[in-house]
């Protein structure tokens, strides 16, 4: 084993916690380039390129909140009763085209244009209508109520979504709104899928003594699909130097990023460190965690400058999705051009006494639900073993004890990332 220095990319392996290697490869990351424009009803989970820019004021034109009765404010008078006279209904589209006097108003509808010279309505509620007079007590309103003003939402030329934005259901409507159909987004990141180990076998075919069926494959394929990213299956690559290389070749020719699982433990055949060794600039690490010590992380040079990011994740399935989610996730959407949100945490009171030792961080599987009392609650679910993938699926949340945290007492509360928040 190679004697490591600062370089956390380094090749060699070496001991190191959960956040340092997390801020290591965010160190180590840039996006990927490129630009392509897609109609607003693909847009929802792409990353936008480039900020989308106002053209017009929102609103339009200063408009009416509410149905009611829209009148010059400055008749208000403090103590007195008003009264006024309605001379036409204003609807939503259609702008009043006449002229008002003093002492005139219109009835105006939700989102109608005000007229010139009016910008206070009266809710049909708040006032008294005897045919064409409409009677205000004093103090129902104040000048300039109910009015929205053109521009106060968004004016022209403002940044309305940003650049690196992931985008979701509000946002897409946002750029619709502004008169946008389409938007300019990155290029759905690459990212190319193996599974390694003579033991494993895919699914559809018989399992032969001492077998296992290859679930990272498809564990991590959906985890990656979640993200809006575009997987390049490389199937099953077996425990040979030849097969790994050819996977790998083909890899860097296909994807912006490899991701693998299994093979990259400590007693995994050296030539796994070899043929990494000879691409790029991997680094092995055990990271102070459970489940998921080994992992491998660092780039791979193709040829004609070509550039991959490999992310080693170990075959234990469960130890697989939870070295994704820490550190994984992040990375692909940085390498995507997205602004990394963090994974919302919450937290919850431990149903149970958990027992833990300060100098990992620990990810145990929970299901989160709420207490008698209304706060939130989470239970472990059962063996917390690397390789019980059912447990995985029975958890609705991932609690995490830190690295400096030690055993927590039945009702202590801890951190917990909800399943449902890792898109
Ligand atoms: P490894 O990291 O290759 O030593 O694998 C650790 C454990 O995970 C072993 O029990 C493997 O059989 C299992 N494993 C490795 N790859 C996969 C896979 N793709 N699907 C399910 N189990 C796997
Ligand atoms: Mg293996």
């Amino acid at each position: 084993m190679t004697e490591l220095g600062p370089n956390p990319l380094a090749a060699g392996e070496r001991n190191i916690a959960v956040d340092e290697a997390r801020a290591a490869i965010r160190g180590a990351l840039a996006p990927i380039g490129g630009i392509e424009t897609v109609a607003l009803r693909d847009a929802v989970g792409r990353v936008l390129a480039a900020d989308v820019v106002s053209p017009i004021d929102v609103p339009a034109h200063d408009n009416s909140a509410m149905d009611g009765y829209a009148f010059d404010g400055s008749a208000l008078q403090a103590g007195t009763a008003l009264s006024l006279r309605s001379v036409a209904t204003v609807f939503a589209g259609a702008p009043f085209a006449g002229t008002l006097h003093e002492g005139e108003c219109v009835r105006i509808m939700t989102g109608a244009v005000m007229p010139p010279g009016l910008d206070t309505v009266v809710p049909l509620e708040l006032c008294r209508a005897d045919g064409d007079r409409v009677q205000l007590e004093p103090g129902v309103i104040k000048p300039g109520e109910n009015r929205r003003r053109r521009g106060e939402d968004l004016a022209r030329g403002k940044a309305a979504l940003h650049a690196g934005r992931v985008l979701r259901p509000a946002d897409v409507g946002l750029a619709a709104s502004l008169g946008f159909e389409q938007v300019a987004v990155r290029p759905r990141l690459r990212v190319a899928l193996f599974s390694t180990g003579d033991e494993v076998v895919a699914p559809g075919r018989p399992l032969p003594p001492g077998g296992i069926y290859d679930s990272n494959r498809f564990a991590l394929a959906a985890a990656v699909q979640r993200l809006g990213m575009t997987v390049v299956d490389l199937g099953l690559v077996r425990d040979d130097r030849e097969a790994l290389q050819a996977t790998l070749d083909r890899a860097l020719r296909e994807a912006d990023v490899v991701l693998t699982s299994g093979g990259v433990s400590a007693g995994d055949a050296d030539y796994t460190r070899d043929v990494l060794a000879r691409m790029g600039e991997v680094a092995f690490w055990k990271v102070a965690m459970r489940p998921g010590r080994p992992f491998a992380f660092g780039p791979l040079n193709g040829p004609g400058g070509r550039r991959s990011w490999l992310f080693g994740l170990p075959g234990n399935p469960v130890a697989a999705l939870v070295t994704f989610y820490a550190f994984a996730r992040e990375a692909l959407l940085q390498l995507a051009g997205a602004t990394p949100e963090p994974v919302p945490m919450l937290q919850a009171r431990s149903a149970a006494a958990i027992r833990k030792r300060p100098g990992r961080t620990e990810f145990q599987r929970g299901i989160v639900g709420r207490a008698a009392d209304g706060g939130w609650e989470v239970r472990l679910t059962g063996s917390q073993g690397a390789g019980v993938l059912r447990s995985m699926s029975e958890a609705n949340a991932l609690v995490v004890l830190g690295h400096d945290q030690g055993s927590v007492p039945q009702g202590g509360m801890v951190d917990v990332w909800l399943f449902d928040g890792l898109l």
